[in-house]
């Protein structure tokens, strides 16, 4: 027997769950699947615990950079109130009622089990059918992943779940993998105390963003005792019961007490039942038109569909979809203009395109750079102000397409490099702006003057 409803959402993450929510607010019956809890990993295991743990994380290196600014100070790191914190404010232990309640308050029927799709509107769960009327929606997320170095699949790694579970503080740390989420939990379990150490076999951290960023962050994280391998893969992985061993291509081998891959993330499409929609992964995530589309009636939002593991991209698309769900107007999707941050110390802001990736599109570019503590805040800031502005101009439109922003509130100055890179304003309009002193942001005016110096 199928159970009737208007929408059925399958996973409810960041993005599913604001679909889900909306349309039930709307006054649409919206059955809403998820395996595990309501909100996903964002606020489980991914955005808000390990915002809490560089929080923490910054605070404890502010106390030790009162010394030689305001006087002295005795920090005594406790990683038991991080613990404690992630546990009973971020995640309720790890239980979502009240966000189950907040989506049945608003008239949504939530369903706990891991649903496949036998057809575009038929969503199997746990021996029960549901035969959507008006649409199926996707956003069944991503999963970590792991590469596949010679025995590491047997040892007891920790991906990003354990590692915003943990209770403790490893004595020491190996993170495999350079990337955001690995350099974000690198930095805060070294603050607490933690020997760690960092392989990447790209040729610098946070491969993505600009070489500058992933050099200047190398630089800080060893001025803070990390031990930085980039350019060297982890050829195999070895636990006695106790120890992890990382064997490298070149190089002495790395032990410690914990292993966390950070390695990237991969759309959670196993069993999902996608062949079942006429549709095959594009590049291992759903395959969505720029209105979000997977097959007519059928609709997938977030880390699922490769655009950008973001919850803010989730978000984003969660809206396209309900407007097209509801039959309003469709803005199409746009990621020209995407924002990301590192929210390491310094942060690190960017948006669209790094210089290389809009030389690769035959960009005619220019580019101008500032550094942080060139500027009168940075100066003053003094402890802790590293960092740089740079911007990506195409030359030809006189427009921004990409720019990055690293050091102190980092994700914050990039607000204002999102807005000229969405809105494509102009360069001599942004040169013709005034910009508030001492600020941060004072820095992109400088990186304006550079821009204007450079040649194309
Ligand atoms: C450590 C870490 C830090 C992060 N920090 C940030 C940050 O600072 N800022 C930021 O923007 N992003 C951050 N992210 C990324 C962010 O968490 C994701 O982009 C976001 O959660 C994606 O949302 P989503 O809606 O795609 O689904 P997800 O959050 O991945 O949730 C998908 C849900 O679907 C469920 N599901 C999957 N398959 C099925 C099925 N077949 N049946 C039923 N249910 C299913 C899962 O149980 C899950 O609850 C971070 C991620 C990690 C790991």
């Amino acid at each position: 027997m199928t159970e009737p409803a208007d929408v059925v959402v399958v996973g409810m993450g960041p993005g599913g769950e604001e679909v889900a929510e909306r349309l039930a607010a709307a006054g649409l019956d919206v059955v809403g699947i998820d395996g595990r809890l309501v909100g996903g990993e964002c606020p489980y295991w991914g955005c808000i615990p390990s915002k809490m743990m560089t929080r923490a994380a910054g605070l404890v290196t502010d106390g030790r950079r009162v010394v030689g600014m305001a006087g002295g100070a005795e920090v005594r790191p406790d990683w038991s109130v991080v613990a404690r914190r992630i546990r009973e404010e971020a995640t309720d232990h790890w239980d979502d009622s009240v966000a189950v309640e907040r989506f049945e308050a608003k008239g949504g029927r939530f369903v706990r089990g891991w649903a496949h799709l036998e057809g575009p509107r038929r969503v199997v769960v746990g021996g029960r059918t549901f035969e959507a009327g008006t649409a199926v929606v996707l956003g069944v997320g991503a999963s970590a992943w792991s590469p596949p170095v010679d025995g590491l699949a047997g040892t007891p790694f920790w991906t990003n779940r354990e590692a915003i579970e943990a209770e403790e503080v490893p004595h020491a740390l190996a993170v495999l993998g350079g990337g955001a989420v690995g350099v974000e939990l690198a930095q805060v379990f070294a603050r607490f105390g933690a020997d760690v150490t960092v392989i990447e076999s790209g040729p610098h951290l946070v491969g993505p963003e600009e070489p500058e960023a992933g050099r200047l962050l190398a630089a800080v994280l060893e001025g803070e005792g990390v031990t930085v391998r980039t350019g060297v893969a982890a050829r195999s992985v070895r636990h006695d019961g106790h120890r992890f061993s990382v064997e490298l291509a070149e190089g002495r081998p790395v032990t410690a007490d914990r292993l966390l891959v950070a390695t990237g993330r991969r759309p959670a499409l196993d069993g999902l039942g996608l062949a079942s929609l006429g549709v095959e992964p594009t590049g291992g995530a759903v395959p969505v038109d720029d209105h979000l589309r997977v097959v007519d009636g059928v609709w997938a939002v977030g880390d699922a569909t490769g655009k950008g593991g973001f919850t803010h991209v989730a978000m984003y698309q969660a809206a396209i979809v309900v407007d097209g769900i509801l039959g309003r107007p469709v803005v199409p999707a746009d990621y020209r203009a995407l924002p990301r941050v590192t929210f390491t110390d310094p942060e690190i802001g960017s948006v669209g395109l790094s210089e290389r990736a809009a030389r690769e599109l035959g960009i005619e570019v220019r580019t101008g750079t500032a550094e942080v503590p060139a500027s009168s805040r940075g100066w003053i800031h003094k402890a802790g102000n590293r960092g740089f502005v740079k911007l990506v101009e195409d030359h030809r439109r006189g427009v921004l397409v990409g720019a990055t922003s690293m050091g102190p509130c980092g994700g914050e100055v990039l607000g204002l490099l999102t807005l000229a890179v969405h809105a494509q304003v102009p360069t001599r309009s942004l040169r013709t702006m005034m910009f508030a002193y001492p600020t941060f942001h004072r820095a992109v005016e400088a990186a304006l003057d550079d821009l204007d110096d450079a040649p194309a």
